[in-house]
């Protein structure tokens, strides 16, 4: 999955002969085929595909990888010619399937509350693509929690900078697709940075980031725990039965092998912890439940 991710194809080889498999997803339903499609390692598409992977499975974002592959000519170009048809997953399940992600991953993270940025930025990506735009400033903040100077514990996808200082920028358009600020800059005098020509992108932190009081996360003022609870809540009715059928195959497979639903008494008896606890005065009287 990392060495799709970074497109390096002659890893993925060895591994493919090594027997890795193609259809293994990640607990939030990736597949090697989706990480290098977002990030457009064209080689290691092709390797893939001529695998055997799967084009047509649904990711934690609700696209198969040929609609991400569709956001960029060239790359669209390499799924063009071994797959003839292109169709578009319907929104409804797009938007169930991105709901349910962020039902599964909020779940994890107040069920295991140990320090992980990544799952917080992973929820970022998330909620800007159900376009909850207020909310994933929140877990893409996270990652830079420790003030001043800025550190964002992500690669930038142009200079592939590991640890970006300063400002970040995401795409609201691909998932996971991040350039460190002196890449924006060439971005913005014309340089083409592989698949984001004319999209916009989040600037991270928000301005005024930095006027929050310290536990406080958003306008809400909303610790992170609340803000946690309420993301919860808001997606709880997010559930597989509602699910479309035609990603249930993807479903079954996970609930055997990846997904590890935690017990609903222990999530209940976490968030009833969050809305006990929290410095703000006013936090608590702000979260719908
Ligand atoms: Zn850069
Ligand atoms: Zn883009």
């Amino acid at each position: 999955m990392y060495a799709a991710s970074r497109g390096q194809t002659e890893v993925v080889q060895r591994l493919l002969q090594e027997c890795a498999d193609l259809k293994h997803v990640s607990n939030l339903f990736e597949t090697p085929l989706h990480f290098a499609t977002w990030q457009y390692w064209q080689s290691t598409m092709e390797l893939l595909l001529d695998s055997g992977a799967d084009p047509w499975a649904l990711d934690v974002y609700g696209k198969s990888a040929v609609e991400w592959a569709y956001l960029h000519e060239p790359t669209f170009r390499v799924m063009k010619t071994r797959h003839h048809s292109f169709q578009v997953t319907d929104e409804a399940t797009t938007r169930s399937r991105l709901r349910l992600s962020v039902h599964l991953l909020t779940e994890r993270i107040i069920s295991d509350p140990r320090e992980d940025d990544y799952r917080f930025n992973k929820l970022g990506y998330i909620l800007l693509q159900l376009n909850e735009v207020d909310d994933a400033y929140v877990g893409f903040e996270q990652q830079i929690k420790e003030r001043k100077p800025f550190q964002h514990r992500i690669a930038c996808n142009s200079c592939k900078t590991d640890w970006m200082e300063g400002k970040r920028f995401v795409c609201k358009t691909c998932a996971a697709m991040d350039l460190c600020n002196e890449c924006m800059s060439k971005y913005k005098e014309g340089t083409v940075v592989r698949g984001c020509s004319s999209h916009e992108f989040l600037e991270i932190p928000r301005p005024e980031w930095e006027n929050f009081p310290p536990e406080v996360v958003n306008k809400k003022d909303e610790t992170i725990d609340q803000w946690l609870g309420r993301i919860y809540k808001t997606h709880q009715d997010a559930t597989i039965s509602t699910e479309e059928s035609r990603i249930v195959k993807y479903e079954s497979q996970l609930a055997n092998e990846q997904i590890k639903v935690e017990s609903a008494a222990k999530i209940d008896a976490r968030l009833e912890s969050i809305t006990q606890s929290g410095p703000s005065t006013n936090a608590t009287t702000n979260i719908d439940w």
